[in-house]
């Protein structure tokens, strides 16, 4: 048997289950093929006489005016093809998602000759599984997706879950269309690490884990994603993957750091932080050749304050001791309570004179500021200091312990040579 163009049509239409329509645009002439019937439960026999109405009163009402604008975009040119999936009714009750598809048949020199033809699938099944989908992505607490990697550097994401506008602003269908504009709310200072991640898990094919910013008019919020890469031949990678919200993980994260770097009483820095902060600027000092100064202060005789006013008095003591140092400080200046009545001035980009110079006019301050206890006697404080500078002059190599021990030398001679005094670590300068 010839295979002749209609009888491969035929096997095609067949094999896809479509139904065909042709619809005379002019004289109002329909012809709809068995298959468009049966995949409504109906014999074309049954639904006759057969008109454009034919299909109207099987089309669910609420769809019509939708099918009837798809029409005009493309009669208008707007659109390439007619195309729209509209429910319609089968025999049993049930309605049905119909996929509609057509075109204006041209002859062959082009011009219109009035009929569009077109097909029908039934989407049922489809509809009903993109439905599960979308309930079963609702549900979740992030935005589920794919994004796929071209060997060229192009990128896009097939697909983006609903949650997509509460993330970043902007529609999944959005995002779809255009990938900038979900790489467009990262925070700018996570972009560069983000892409890096990307190409990192492209190159290892290890899931690829990331937390970073996204900033919408001005708000700032944290996720968090996790994906899993797949390499195709062609070099292509594609990520599954999900996107959760993060902020409550990262408020917590960012209040336990402040927890671990705060001392309780003062709200100053506390001696951990001064530890790193020391290990930090010496690392860099040695980099960029900076220096800085530090200044060790101890309260003299605080014991005495707490025996003879009580321990109470002696908590307030310390929070007042450590106020007026910080408004006696630039903000620059780091301040932490290292110890009981102990505490550390940083100070970055200052040299010795200048640090010896503050720690002496904050010793000057202290004489006329009055202290209160709880029976309302006034009392004062004077507290002695050390004060060493980095780098240090010395050829052999220092480390952080080094100068906090030179501080403390200069401290106890402060301490032994009469208290309320400042003195400068000299040794090596
Ligand atoms: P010096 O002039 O030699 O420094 O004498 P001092 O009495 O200040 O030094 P000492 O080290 O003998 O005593 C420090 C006191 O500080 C002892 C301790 O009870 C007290 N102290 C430590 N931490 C706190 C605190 O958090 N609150 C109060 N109220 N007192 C504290
Ligand atoms: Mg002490
Ligand atoms: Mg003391």
């Amino acid at each position: 048997m010839e295979l002749t163009p209609e009888i491969r049509l035929k096997a095609i239409l067949e094999g896809t289950g479509a139904g065909t329509w042709e619809w005379n645009i002019d004289t109002g002439e329909v012809i709809y093929n068995e298959r468009w019937a049966t995949m409504l439960g109906y014999s074309l026999e049954e639904l006759a006489p057969l008109s454009f109405k034919t299909w109207e009163d099987l089309c669910h009402p609420e769809d019509l005016e939708p099918a009837r604008a798809a029409l005009a975009r493309y009669l208008s040119g707007k659109a390439e093809k007619f195309e729209c999936v509209n429910r319609m009714l089968h025999k049993s009750g049930d309605w049905r998602h119909i996929h509609s598809r057509g075109m204006l048949l041209t002859d062959e020199d082009g011009v219109d000759t009035g009929w569009l033809m077109g097909t029908h699938l039934d989407v049922t099944t489809e509809m009903a599984f993109r439905h599960q989908m979308e309930q079963f992505s609702s549900s979740l607490p992030g935005i589920i997706y794919s994004f796929v990697l071209e060997p060229d550097g192009h990128y896009h994401f097939p697909y983006l879950s609903d949650k997509t506008r509460e993330f970043y602003g902007t529609s999944a269908e959005e995002g779809i269309r255009n990938a900038e504009e979900i790489f467009n709310k990262v925070h700018p200072d996570d972009i560069e690490m983000l892409k890096e991640s990307i190409t990192v898990s492209a190159q290892t094919l290890e899931d690829w884990v990331c937390e970073y910013r996204v900033l919408i008019d001005g708000k700032v919020s944290w996720v968090r994603g996790v994906s899993t890469p797949e390499k195709d031949v062609d070099g292509t990678v594609t990520w599954h993957g999900m996107l959760t919200n993060i902020d409550r993980q990262k408020d917590l994260e960012l209040e336990l750091e402040k927890l671990s770097i705060t001392d309780e009483l003062t709200g100053l820095y506390n001696r951990r932080f001064m530890l790193r902060k020391l290990e930090e600027s010496v690392t860099e000092s040695e980099r960029y050749g900076d220096t800085f100064s530090l200044i060790s202060l101890d309260i003299d005789f605080f014991k005495e304050i707490n025996d003879s006013y009580g321990h109470p008095t002696g908590d307030e003591v310390l929070k007042r001791f450590a106020h007026i140092i910080e408004s006696r400080t630039r903000k620059s200046d780091i301040v932490a309570r290292t110890g009981g009545e102990e505490f550390i001035i940083f100070m970055p980009k200052t040299g010795l004179t200048e640090a010896e110079q503050v720690a002496e006019s904050l010793r000057i301050a202290l004489q006329t500021e009055d202290f209160v206890n709880d029976e309302g006697t006034l009392f004062n404080i004077t507290f002695s200091a050390g004060v060493v500078n980095w780098p240090p002059q010395k050829t052999h190599s220092m480390s952080v312990r080094d100068l906090l021990s030179d501080c403390d030398r200069s401290l106890y001679t402060a301490k032994r040579s009469g208290r309320n005094r400042v003195v400068v670590n000299s040794n090596g300068q």
